[in-house]
């Protein structure tokens, strides 16, 4: 049985202070968690996280990365950067990035080999619109986001990432998809990286993300292909995270 991940991507929020408080009382309440869990924070923040986690059940890691290694990239942030800094996550292909920074699949996968070279794991994320949902396009879509990934790695990198379905209607609306539709997805990628690498297949993390609280965490994470989830505006109070945590 694959264990159950949670991670928080905090987004553009935190401060030095408020950070410090989250953080420590995140580590306070896990008690005997089963869940592994994580957070992915601002680039700002990561040595404050190495500060804060180092010692603790809780890792930590980046919300986006450069596809390139080094050089004349203004703003950008590489890989080796970010294992400076103890990350073992790099969240990649998010729909924020992909709707506000035009990010496409093809730099997304370029992306998650960037974050696999230097021995992270990336978090693949990928989702339909509701248009597209409701054009009946949503396998067709994900399924797509996916390949992209899967076909630029090889096999054996394919055991080494996390994928997040996180349908883009559901992200920060207070409307998640129900346990059935998150598990229909989850069953498709799943037999997607089935077909690219069976044993892989058993042990990659494929995580729900989109409005996932405390009130609907059990029931998503009982459905059989979730195996965790990527937690928006509830990683940010350590009470909602925690109690997403342990009903893992
Ligand atoms: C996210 O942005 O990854 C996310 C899942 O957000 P929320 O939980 O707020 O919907």
């Amino acid at each position: 049985m694959r264990a159950k991940l949670i991670v928080g991507n905090w987004k553009m929020n935190g401060s030095r202070a408020a950070n410090e408080a989250l953080l420590k009382g995140i580590v306070a309440g896990l008690d005997n968690a089963r869940a592994v869990c994580a957070v992915c924070v601002p680039t700002p923040f990561l040595q404050q996280c190495e500060d804060v986690l180092t010692g603790t059940p809780v890792a930590w890691g980046a919300q986006d990365v450069s596809m390139h290694a080094f050089g004349a990239y203004t703003g950008e942030v590489c890989a080796k950067m970010l294992t400076e800094f103890g990350c073992r996550y790099v969240i990649v292909g998010h729909s924020e990035r992909r709707a506000y920074h035009r990010e496409d699949s093809a730099l997304v996968a370029k992306k998650a080999q960037a974050v696999l070279a230097e021995g992270m794991t990336p978090i693949v994320c990928v989702g339909e619109t509701l248009e597209q949902r409701e054009a009946g396009e949503t396998a067709q879509v994900v399924g797509a986001q996916l390949d992209a990934v899967l076909e630029a790695l090889d096999a054996a990198s394919v055991g080494r990432i996390v994928v997040a379905y996180e349908p883009v209607w559901a992200i920060g609306s207070g409307r998640n998809a129900t346990p059935a539709m998150a598990q229909e997805v989850h069953a498709q990628l799943r037999a997607q990286l089935k077909a690219r690498n069976a044993e892989a297949a058993e042990v990659v993390p494929i995580l729900y993300g989109g409005s996932m609280k405390p009130e609907n965490a059990k029931e998503l994470l009982a459905q059989p292909d979730i195996d965790g989830g990527l937690i928006g505006g509830a990683a940010l109070k350590a009470e909602d995270f925690l109690a997403i945590i342990h009903a893992a």
